[in-house]
């Protein structure tokens, strides 16, 4: 049994964390500031609240929980809003890394887990992802996530900081038992603002550019389940627990969808009309992000088992019907 210090917990990713950690035999210490998360969305493990920049806050829960190693999800993480606030994005994503690493090694606590994303690569056209492939994000929520990667390899050169760094691709889904789900205010992302369309609660789904050098002009992204996404995250604590050291991994299924074909899919799954209007680009969004690599299959043993996108609209339809996008 571990205790694993989970910031962010209390957000998307981070709650099914949190439950995938709890039925692995750990125990997940949420720190969340609830600026983004949802205080009842934390139900696997104790709650602190607080925030990334408040050191001596940080300090107080390292000593209290004494955690043997820290799951990072805490960040803000819109594509558009860093394009116009990029200040939000070095101040929250990196100052707020540098004081939670650096409350760790000073807590000795010196098992990392890192929440990175395929935003790090930027626009490489037609090429497919993998952890080898140059760094060169256009946005600047890639920017400060690249910052971090950098930092982390800083300080395990200089304090032995072991750190699992997951770069994600574009995470969709919900738990399928309903305890948890995706919840953003405001919502930016396509899965939810589509189921949104489908069920009237707004008018209709904006496509951000049509006019990519794609087969039906749109985006193509690489869709993985978040519970398989977390899955991956419970088998690097194990693996830094086992003294495999720092690596890098994709988190991928390797296969790319237009915004279009997603839009089909829903339409398939949930039987609805999907309204939908076609708009101008989104600034910062890159043409195609695909993963190209087995490296966490084959080293972590990493077995995606519900990232189909039929099964992750199917599990976001059943959860977005619970109401719980209503609050
Ligand atoms: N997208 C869209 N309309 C929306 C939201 C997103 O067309 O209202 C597109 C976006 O341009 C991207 C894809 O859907 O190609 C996924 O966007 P999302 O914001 O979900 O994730 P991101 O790729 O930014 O991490």
């Amino acid at each position: 049994m571990t205790n694993v210090l989970v910031t962010g917990g209390a957000g998307y990713i981070g709650s099914h964390a949190c439950k995938a950690l709890k039925a692995a035999g750990h125990i997940p210490i949420t720190y969340d500031n609830l600026v983004t998360g949802w205080q009842d969305a934390v139900k696997f493990g104790p709650f602190e609240k607080g925030d990334l920049l408040d050191r001596p806050r940080l300090d107080e829960v390292f000593a209290k929980h004494q955690p043997n190693a820290v799951m990072h999800f805490a960040a803000l993480s819109q594509v558009g809003e860093s394009m116009k606030e990029p200040a939000k994005y070095w101040r929250n994503n990196v100052s707020g890394s540098l004081n939670l690493i650096e409350a760790a090694v000073a807590a000795g606590c010196l098992d990392f887990v890192f929440s990175s994303t395929c935003a790090t690569y930027g626009d490489q056209d037609g090429v497919t992802l993998n952890e080898e492939n140059v760094q060169h994000p256009i946005n600047a929520y890639g920017a400060s996530k690249r910052a971090i990667e950098d930092m982390l390899r800083d300080f395990e050169a200089a304090y032995g900081l072991r750190h699992v760094v997951f770069r994600y691709f574009n995470v969709a889904g919900a738990d399928p038992e309903g305890e948890v789900g995706e919840f953003h205010r405001p919502e930016t992302h396509l899965v939810p603002l589509m189921l949104d369309a489908i069920d009237g609660k707004r008018d209709a789904l904006t496509i951000y550019g049509t006019d990519y050098d794609t087969p039906d002009g749109t985006c193509i992204r690489d869709y993985v389940h978040v519970c398989d996404l977390v899955d991956a995250h419970v088998l690097g604590i194990r693996w830094l627990a086992d003294g495999k050291g720092s690596r890098v991994f994709n988190l991928g299924t390797g296969s790319g969808f237009s915004v279009r074909e997603v839009i089909d899919h829903s339409r398939n799954v949930t039987n609805r009309n999907v309204p939908f209007n076609e708009g101008a680009r989104r600034p910062g969004d890159c043409t195609r992000l695909v993963s190209g690599s087995d490296r966490a299959a084959e080293e972590l043993g990493w077995r995606p088992t519900r990232s189909t996108l039929q099964t992750m609209i199917t599990d976001a339809w059943r959860w977005h019907q619970t109401g719980h996008y209503d609050r």
